[in-house]
């Protein structure tokens, strides 16, 4: 029997990794058999097409390209210029945007390309002009000691991490909670929905440079049209990070008030979760801050790289088929159906539902931790992660939410009827799942008991349900 191109050109791939180093075919192996039998509900991940995956194993991942198509600081870049060239054309096409600079190798690096293009663009100062590229090296101490004086403290107001918001976005923790004197909005404790008056009066009061809008863990649409009313009264510039629902932007899902790109200074994108591309970044702009964008090697990235940006330019390709506006729709139709399933069963959901990809279950409602209901829940067979709700009172570590999305799911092929069966499942471990205790008898937030019968019952049920959607139905690694 001949095999197909797909089978043979990963069975090929394989045989010549064996042969140098035998337990990293294994392993690559096997993460194909156990990405083909878990149910996978993590909100930010999503399989990419065998094109996508196949684009980044290849010779462009041995050369260095800094700096942008046609202007390299290396010779020899013209095949490079060809897919960063290409992956370009399909993003700003897909997304109706002025320019797309596609060479962040992740969500994080294309925010920090973005928060430096907006600092040097609206911020005045003679050291920072200094510091872009070609200067850099005439920077005197002084010059260092301005540059950090007039660039620390200027002010980022985003949504808080427990509202739904990144870890980019001003989170302490984070390097842009350290850089910027950061603020944050949260959402109304009554709805669990972002208040755009008191986002305005936020911003009024504290005057951010920046205004940022997108989110990690949020479950609705936002206004984009009243978010950037709300940066031009304040003179801040307005920038979306769009990782998690890119997808559904690309998909046309998203539109009007709710399409980032028209009402956005600045977009900032990952590649990889609903939009179903390689890892790897993205920031889209108009043509004045195109410029700033463009220097983000080598003032926050490392040489780009360009077996992923011919991934970029493969998956953004599939992503301006016809088809993909289908699959787009039905992320959102499968989270809705999976958010009534889980409603109809008693769980309690932060919004009461959902309008984009991902649902987020407050597990307090099964007197649970967000850890103890992941591993449970890991336990069965689904995959799933934990995530603070509002004000969450276990903090960010034990949580006392799970987070679950629908794109790798949808992918995969499943649909409405499957996700009231996923619903069925989930509400089924949580309900028989019971807070564990410390071996002193006080309670623990980590520690659970589940019946491993049910916890095994529910695994086979959860195979079941995907034995008719196999995942890579043309990859037959033998
Ligand atoms: N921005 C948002 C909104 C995200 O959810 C994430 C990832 O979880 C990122 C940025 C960072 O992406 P990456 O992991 O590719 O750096």
């Amino acid at each position: 029997m001949s095999l197909n191109a797909e089978s043979t050109a990963f069975r090929s791939a394989l045989e010549v990794i064996r042969a140098v180093e035998p337990r990293v075919a294994d392993a690559i192996g096997a993460e194909l058999a156990d990405q083909r039998e878990s149910l996978k509900l993590i909100a930010s991940e999503n399989y990419a097409s065998p094109a996508t995956l196949l684009a980044m194993g290849n010779w462009f991942s041995d050369k260095y390209a800094e700096g942008t198509v046609g202007r390299r600081f290396y010779a020899g870049c013209q095949n490079v210029d060809t897919v960063e060239a290409l992956a370009a054309e399909h993003a700003r096409e897909l997304f109706g945007a002025a320019h797309a600079y596609v060479q962040p190798h992740s969500g994080i690096d294309a925010n920090l390309v973005a928060f430096w293009a907006i600092l040097a663009d609206r911020v005045e100062s003679p050291a920072l002009k200094k510091a872009q590229v070609r200067q850099v090296n005439e920077l005197t101490e002084a010059d260092w000691f301005a540059l950090r004086r007039e660039l620390g403290n200027q002010r980022m107001l985003g949504m808080s991490l427990d509202a739904g918001g990144h870890l980019t976005h001003g989170f302490r923790p984070n390097i842009s909670g350290k850089m910027f004197d950061q603020r944050s909005y949260g959402t109304d404790p009554a709805t669990g929905l972002v208040d755009y008056d008191k986002v305005a009066e936020a911003a009024r009061e504290f005057k951010p440079l920046i205004l940022v809008a997108g989110y990690s863990a949020y479950p609705r649409k936002v206004n984009f049209r009243i978010m950037r009313e709300i940066a031009d009264e304040v003179g801040a510039t307005f920038m979306v990070d769009m990782a998690h629902f890119a997808g559904l932007v690309a998909g046309k899902v998203f539109t009007g008030d709710f399409d980032p790109v028209p009402h956005a200074h600045i977009v900032t994108t990952t590649t990889h979760k609903s939009l179903r591309g390689p890892r790897g970044g993205m920031v889209l702009c108009g043509p004045e801050l195109a410029d700033q964008v463009d220097r983000g090697c080598p003032m926050v990235l490392g040489g780009p790289l360009p077996h992923v940006m011919a991934a970029k330019a493969v998956a953004l390709a599939e992503a301006r088929r016809p088809d993909f506006a289908d699959y787009a729709q039905r992320i959102v139709d499968n989270a809705q159906a999976l958010a009534d399933g889980l409603l109809r069963r008693g769980a309690k959901l932060v919004t009461g539902g959902t309008d984009n990809h991902l649902v987020l279950i407050d597990v307090s409602g099964y007197g649970l931790t967000g850890r103890q209901a992941e591993q449970a829940l890991l336990d069965s067979g689904i995959v799933t992660n934990r995530n603070s709700v509002p004000q969450d009172p276990n903090g960010a570590w034990y949580t006392s939410g799970i987070r679950i999305g629908t794109p790798a799911l949808t992918s995969r092929g499943l649909g409405t009827a499957e996700m009231d069966a996923t619903a069925e499942l989930i509400h089924n471990v949580l309900t028989q799942t019971t807070p564990g205790s410390n071996p002193d008898g006080t309670p623990s937030k980590a520690k659970y008991v589940l019946d491993p019968a049910l916890a095994d019952k529910v695994s086979g049920q959860a195979s079941e349900l995907l034995t008719g959607f196999p995942l890579y139905p043309a990859v037959d690694l033998g």
